[in-house]
């Protein structure tokens, strides 16, 4: 089967079938996106005739003659991705790790990765929330997949009209965007709620993107629960930022963090 026609697992996350998760073909390890994908095929090609010798030198800047720039160094990013971690870790159910955050140029930068990533393969299509944020069916519309609209129901505190998911997804669906505290509704889920979205995420055997940019800012006795509370049953990417929370949006820092307890998107962050 051709890359990004694979079928789904079942979602059963015991790694033991193929992929369950599309990504964006062009991303794969064997495509030739990275560096490692052209060796990687080189590599295979040489066979046993000739011996490869490699001429590369890898990473410039560890070299003493490649000056690297003073104010940004590994560390910097890599202490960014652990301050981020370590921030969704506390009081958490699950473990992110420094490894699980990806930097982004802002919660934006975050959305239009992953929308490329889960939503590049041919014929995908993305679940998004009615109303919602603009900003995810432009980046659908960038990478080729179709947004999908699912209601948020008013007279229920606009939570999701889960029926109405399930009766739209399909072998194409790659994800549900959810956006918990809601932008524009300003509705915050309840734990209960998450977790049928989690279980409906399962049954479709697709991630939630949980879009976190307004986490724990909340009033009066609501409660702000992370979607990855729920990751043991559904995959969870979780978007967060600076901007408003912390009230940095010039800043342009934002994060996509992975919490994939059965390892089924191995593949999507290679
Ligand atoms: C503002 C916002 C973002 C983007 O955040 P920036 O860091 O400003 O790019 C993402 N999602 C939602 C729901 C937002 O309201």
């Amino acid at each position: 089967m051709a890359p990004g026609q694979e079928r789904r697992g079942g979602g059963s996350g015991d790694g033991s079938c193929k992929p369950a998760v599309r990504c964006h073909p062009a991303l794969l390890s064997a495509g030739k996106a990275s560096i490692r994908g052209v060796v990687d095929e080189l590599l295979t090609a040489s066979g046993k005739e000739k011996r490869v010798i490699s001429l590369g030198i890898d990473d410039a800047s560890v070299h003493a003659c490649f000056r690297r720039g003073g104010e940004f160094t590994a560390d910097a990013v890599s202490s960014a991705a652990r301050a981020v971690a370590d921030h969704l870790s506390l009081g958490a159910d699950h473990h992110i790790g420094e490894s699980d955050v990806f930097m982004t140029v802002a919660g934006t930068g975050a959305i239009w990765t992953i929308t490329t990533v889960l939503g590049g393969s041919l014929g995908a299509n993305i679940l998004l929330p009615r109303p919602g944020f603009a900003p995810y069916e432009a980046a659908c519309k960038l990478v080729g997949a179709e947004p999908r609209f699912y209601d948020l129901l008013p007279h229920n505190g606009w939570e999701a009209d889960l029926a109405g998911m399930r009766g739209m997804a399909d072998g194409g669906t790659a994800a549900i965007v959810v956006i918990n505290p809601n932008n524009p509704c300003g509705t915050v889920y309840s734990a209960h709620h998450l977790l049928h979205i989690a279980e409906t995420a399962r049954d479709l055997g697709i991630p939630v993107i949980a879009d976190e940019v307004y986490a724990h800012m909340v009033f009066g006795g609501s409660k702000f629960v992370p979607m990855a509370s729920y990751a043991h049953i559904a995959p969870v990417i979780t978007i967060g930022a600076i901007s408003k929370r912390f009230m940095l949006p010039g800043w342009r820092l934002g994060w996509l963090a992975f919490c994939d307890i059965h390892g089924t998107l191995g593949h999507v962050r290679y």
